[in-house]
């Protein structure tokens, strides 16, 4: 690995800073200590404040063709360096190498799109009524964005967020997850190198999450607050930006319905589930949660997964062909124990895993349960882990009322051949995204977002940038 990308110390107005504190970063497969992080209180993440507040004086005032340089430039690095830092992803979140580089592809795609769409920040000329005046719309940045994300996709929920801010011309303070603060500030390195001013991007690691969560939204200086994680934490902030009343941006749990009529192409199904679900080890907010699947196909689906299942290989992200790897920590592990022992206790059948690894104590066994019902904790509760619920079903309305019974309302998957129920399936499912006939939806050109406690305000796509920008209207006589 190229030991220059692996950082330890905050970043603060293209300063790399160090603290009295420090906080360990553990490696999940090993077990053993990566690095030491510089662990950011009030001080620091108030220095950051102030420098992103300074910077936006200038950031702001840049043409939009100069801060698309910029992007494009960070955009190549990362490309230039995307084998070490899937590495670096691997190591300390633990995900499979193969997925880690897809994630910095993925997550780098956001930078090139958002350069693209800072040239595309066109205002409007409306009619007056009176058609004595002119009507204006300009648009301009928010000003600073407080960000904070998770450590599922600890690149790619920074470059989704931070991406249409500089593209917007905002400049940032961001508080990556404590597990998985690395990938963070490999970025921060690489954006420096790119040409990215002092104080535009500012990242403060931190063991104490609540500190820095209140000073961004007890800030005049800061906008918006953009945050990726449980809906539990994105209440806390939407209460205290309420204050201040800072934008928000939230992107918070879901609970995937995924469902398979059977009218559908049964192996395409199968290949879909596998993908939806497995992803990150199950750690994705889109993740397959409940997989209703209809009655005439059911026993058919259950015999193809029992045999996917069961062929996936658990071991370190580092080594070849391994598909399940170690969740990000103990309270993951406690969390899908919880969850598949209380199905157990109602009626489910385990038909494959059930247990934590005998080979390792972090990595939980892919496992397959059958018998599932829509209201076990299981099919209520973000699983996060490697663990397949299939709930049988039998007609079309009674699936949708069980597929909306939830608070969650972020991703839903449909596999069926009937173009009719796809029309109908569209307006009926609540939920931000649908994937019909397809598993895997994400990509920087699509709006991701949820409904209901889901969230609000969608990323990537031509909506993304929205979110960053302020409308003004101008009355011109
Ligand atoms: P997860 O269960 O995925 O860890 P969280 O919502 O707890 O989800 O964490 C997502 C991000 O929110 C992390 O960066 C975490 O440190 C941060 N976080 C947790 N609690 C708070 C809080 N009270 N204020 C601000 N950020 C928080």
């Amino acid at each position: 690995m190229n030991e220059s990308l692996v950082k330890s110390r905050a970043f603060i107005n293209g300063e790399w800073v160090t603290t009295d504190k420090r906080f360990r970063v553990d490696d999940p497969f090993s077990q053993e200590l990566i690095v030491e992080v510089s662990d950011c209180g009030e001080k620091e993440v108030n220095q950051a404040i102030d420098a992103a507040h300074n910077a936006f004086q200038t950031w702001s005032k840049t043409t939009a063709q100069e801060r698309s340089d910029k992007l494009l430039a960070w955009y190549d690095l990362i490309i230039d360096n995307i084998d070490d830092l899937a590495e670096l992803l691997t190591t300390e979140q633990g995900k499979p190498l193969k997925e880690a580089k897809g994630e910095i592809q993925y997550g780098a795609n956001y930078i090139k799109w958002f350069a693209e769409e800072a040239l595309r920040i066109d205002g409007d000329i409306i009619p007056s009524p009176d058609g004595q005046k002119q009507i204006h719309v300009i648009k301009q940045p928010v000003g600073v964005v407080g960000i904070i994300t998770p450590w599922n996709f600890p690149q790619a929920m920074i470059a989704r967020k931070v991406a249409p801010a500089l593209a917007a011309g905002c400049t940032v303070v961001i508080k990556p997850a404590a597990e998985t603060p690395l990938s963070a500030l490999a970025m921060a390195e690489l954006a420096q190198q790119a040409g990215i001013p002092d104080g535009v991007i500012n990242l403060v690691p931190t063991s104490e999450a609540s500190v820095i969560g209140e000073a961004l939204t007890s800030s005049s200086k800061v906008r918006k607050i953009s945050f990726t994680g449980s809906t539990k934490v994105g209440k806390i902030l939407m209460s205290q930006a309420a204050e201040n009343v800072q934008h928000v941006t939230m992107e918070l749990g879901g609970n995937a319905p995924f469902i398979v009529f059977d009218d559908a192409d049964i192996d395409d199904a199968v290949e879909g589930i596998m993908a939806s679900k497995f992803r990150n080890s199950g750690q994705t907010c889109v993740c397959a949660n409940r997989v209703f699947i209809h009655e005439n196909i059911y026993q058919n689906i259950v015999e193809k997964l029992t045999e996917k299942v069961a062929s996936l290989k658990t071991g370190s992200g580092l080594e070849d062909d391994v598909a399940i790897t170690p969740l990000i920590n103990q309270a993951g592990i406690d969390k899908v124990k919880r969850l598949v022992q209380s199905a157990k206790d109602s009626g489910a059948k385990v038909i494959v895993g059930g247990n934590v690894s005998d080979k390792h104590n972090q990595i939980y066994e892919p496992t397959l349960l059958t018998e599932v019902s829509f209201d076990m904790d299981i099919a209520c509760e973000e699983i996060f882990g490697p663990v397949l619920t299939l709930i049988p079903f039998s007609n079309e309305e009674s699936v949708v009322e069980q597929a909306n019974a939830t608070k969650a309302g972020l991703a839903a998957y449909v596999y069926t051949d009937d173009r009719h129920r796809i029309k109908r399936l569209s307006e009926q499912i609540e939920s931000g995204m649908i994937g019909f006939n397809e598993g895997i939806i994400s990509n920087h050109m699509a709006p991701f977002g949820g409904v209901k406690e889901s969230g609000m305000g969608r990323e990537g796509s031509k909506y993304g940038i929205s979110d960053y920008l302020d409308i003004k209207y101008l009355c011109i006589k």
